[in-house]
């Protein structure tokens, strides 16, 4: 999982303008403050207390981060660092982990503007959010991409499906789009494209931005 991440990461710093690359390597080189070219989990744990990113002030963290187990960040392992903050990747909001792979996001929550609330896979299955979050409307990251697709092809309903809550249930339900009655669907368009603007705005955060 963490090799994807990093997988990903090395591909936009590979395409990133020179000017990009200098800030990564300027975040990099922030980190590491005794300048040995690694990042040791006091110099992580300290930098990322200063810059109050509360969640990555965590040594489970770095262990998730640290591919090699060595308790030293190389380039390639910050860059992931680097993408996760700019690309908004999530936490856990029950158990506070790092979600590297697929993960749930409260469809509500994601189309209304509000803070993005996601679990990972194991506390969607024991409910463990239901503590923490009132709603009951979660859908997977891959899920919520397909939904966002078809909103885009809404006059093409033959072959197309919508995706629907489903009352007293955690699960979405995939259903036939002519069952869906079309005012609700345009509501839920609706959120979507929102969701979609935010997903864009995230996408070109992590594309300019030049310091976290
Ligand atoms: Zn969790
Ligand atoms: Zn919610």
């Amino acid at each position: 999982m963490m090799d994807d991440l990093v997988k990903t990461a090395e591909l936009y710093y590979d395409i990133s303008s020179s000017e990009v690359k200098k800030a990564a390597r300027e975040f990099f080189e922030a980190l590491d403050d005794n300048k040995d070219g690694k990042v040791s989990v006091q110099e992580f744990l300290s930098f990322m207390g200063q810059q109050g990113h509360t969640k990555m002030c965590n040594p489970h963290f770095f262990n998730q981060i640290d591919r090699r187990g060595n308790g030293l960040l190389g380039f390639k392992e910050v860059m992931a660092v680097y993408y996760i903050i700019k690309s908004g990747r999530p936490f856990c909001c029950a158990c506070d982990e790092f979600i590297p792979g697929m993960y749930f996001t409260c469809s509500k929550c994601f189309g209304n503007g509000s803070n993005l609330v996601c679990v990972c896979p194991k506390c969607f299955k024991d409910g463990a959010y239901k503590p923490f979050h009132k709603h009951n409307t979660f859908m997977d990251n891959y899920a919520l991409l397909e939904a966002k697709r078809l909103q885009g092809n809404q006059h093409q309903p033959s072959s197309s499906v919508a995706l629907i809550e489903l009352p007293d249930s955690t699960a979405n339900a995939v259903v036939p789009y002519n069952n869906k009655p079309k005012s609700e669907w345009s509501h839920r368009a609706e959120l979507w494209l929102k969701a979609l603007h935010l997903a864009i705005n995230a996408a070109s955060l992590a594309a300019n931005c030049t310091i976290m």
